[in-house]
C-alpha cells in the first residue's frame, strides 16, 4: 500500500524535478524509487512462495484421511501412512509411525496406536471411490405396517 503511493507521487516528484532543471535531486528520487522497486520485487517473491506454501498445506489437508485413530494420506491414489494424530492435529507436521508387533509408535511424540488384528485375513482392499458411488442407493424404502 505504502510502497503504491510511494512511487506514484515518486514518479510525479521526479518528473516535476527534472521539468525544474533540478537534475540531481530527480536522479536521487529515481534511484529511490529504483530501490524500492527492487525491494517490492523481492517482498512479492516471499510472498509467492508463501502462497505456494499454503496451497500446499490446503492440497495436503484436502487428502489427509483420518481413520479414527491416525491419518492416512492419499497421494494421487496411493494410500500413505500412517501418521500420527497428535503430531499432526498440534503441529500440522505428518510424522510417519513406527511399526511394532502390536502397535505403531510416534517417534516424535512417542505415542502409541494399537494395530488392529482382524484374524489372519489378508488385508481387503477397498474398492476406489468412483465404483462405490456408482451403486444406487435406494432413497424410498417399502415398508408394509401392520
Ligand atoms: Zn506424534
Amino acid at each position: 500500500m505504502f510502497s503504491t503511493l510511494f512511487q506514484a507521487t515518486g514518479y510525479k516528484r521526479a518528473l516535476e524535478l527534472f521539468e525544474r532543471g533540478k537534475f540531481d535531486e530527480g536522479k536521487a528520487v529515481l534511484k529511490s524509487l529504483q530501490e524500492e522497486f527492487v525491494a517490492v520485487c523481492e517482498e512479492n517473491e516471499v510472498l509467492k512462495a508463501q502462497l505456494s506454501e499454503v496451497a500446499d498445506v490446503l492440497d495436503l489437508a484436502e487428502n489427509i484421511q483420518f481413520d479414527g485413530q491416525k491419518y492416512w494420506l492419499n497421494d494421487d491414489g496411493e494410500k500413505k501412512g500412517p501418521f500420527c494424530q497428535v503430531c499432526y492435529d498440534r503441529d500440522g507436521l505428518l510424522v510417519h509411525l513406527h511399526e511394532h508387533e502390536n502397535h505403531w509408535e510416534c517417534q516424535s511424540c512417542n505415542s502409541l496406536y494399537m494395530i488392529p488384528r482382524e484374524g489372519k485375513s489378508t488385508p481387503k482392499r477397498k474398492a476406489p471411490l468412483r465404483t462405490t458411488l456408482k451403486k444406487t442407493i435406494p432413497l424410498f424404502l417399502e415398508t408394509e405396517m401392520g
